[in-house]
């Protein structure tokens, strides 16, 4: 296994490196959204507080997708790091040009993502 030339290697890390900066640019300053739902009962009637429950649900979600895609850029800032970038990390075949170019942070290729979605 040899590293990848035929793809952009540099070009993607600091593509992703922007896009890591980013996610912990917008974490920094959203810590306030994941405190318990704190509703003033006497002032506000059930709707409100369960349209804050609402929110609060989504921004968590939001949280572990921001959360997850860390993960994946750093493992894949590793893997450019240790020369394995390009390759399909469960079955070690090159992955497509365009499915790099499509998600420069996904671990699989096309044939290992179809028997773990969970991988992407
Ligand atoms: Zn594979």
């Amino acid at each position: 296994m040899s590293e990848r030339t035929d793809i952009d290697v540099k070009k993607l890390k600091a593509q992703m490196q922007a896009h890591r900066r980013d996610l912990l640019k917008h974490g920094a300053g959203d810590q306030e959204s994941l405190k318990p739902v704190e509703v003033d009962q006497t002032s506000t009637g059930r709707l409100s507080r369960m349209d804050a429950m609402q929110s609060q649900a989504m921004d968590l979600e939001i949280e572990r997708r921001r959360h997850q895609e860390l993960q994946r850029i750093e493992a894949a800032l590793q893997r450019i790091d240790d020369g394995s970038y390009g390759y399909c990390v469960a079955c070690g075949e090159a992955i497509a040009i365009k499915r790099i170019e499509n998600d420069p942070t996904t671990p699989v290729c096309i044939n290992c993502a179809k028997d773990t979605p969970a991988a992407g």
